[in-house]
């Protein structure tokens, strides 16, 4: 089975973290207890108590190391249209998105470039990538909007 492009907790390893490993013959509970908190991975430890973000689990695996959901090539991401900057000010305000890969919202896909190799600089933006209207509630700390649904939106019962 293909892995998923998803986001995925992920944790600093153990090596760094503030919890020094108690030693399991003089103090088994102890032991048990940071075990629960720095369940084992494949090079040692990961502590539960350092989160590093979300990364995607399957550009993860692929690259060998923590590639951040942010950085996730594959997935689609949604950035505010040029120029498009929400009043913070206002809840719940539309705000007009492009959504595409990150290859083509960073101009490195096939359309931006000429038989030469030249950025075509009247390209705005690559036919693979669609406009959409989101909402300024979904947006995230990076800048990029999210798909989880605006609660403005959700007929209230
Ligand atoms: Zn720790
Ligand atoms: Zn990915
Ligand atoms: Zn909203
Ligand atoms: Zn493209």
């Amino acid at each position: 089975m293909a892995e998923q492009h998803e986001p995925e907790p992920f944790y600093e390893n153990a090596d760094a973290c503030p919890h020094p490993e108690p030693n399991n013959e003089t103090d088994p509970d102890g032991w048990d207890s940071w075990c629960d908190q720095h369940p084992a991975c494949d090079d040692g430890h990961l502590c539960l108590g350092k989160p590093v973000g979300p990364g995607c689990s399957a550009c993860s695996t692929e690259a060998g190391e923590m590639v951040p959901w942010s950085q996730c090539r594959t997935r689609d991401h949604a950035r505010p249209k040029d120029g498009v900057v929400p009043n913070p000010g206002i809840d719940h305000q539309p705000v007009t998105v492009w959504v595409g890969s990150l290859d083509c919202l960073e101009r490195e896909c096939d359309e931006y470039v000429d038989e030469d190799g030249e950025d075509i600089a009247t390209v705005d933006r690559c036919s693979h990538i669609r406009e959409e209207q989101a909402c300024s509630c979904q947006r995230q700390d990076s800048g990029e909007y999210s798909t989880n649904p605006c609660p403005a939106l959700i007929p209230s019962a």
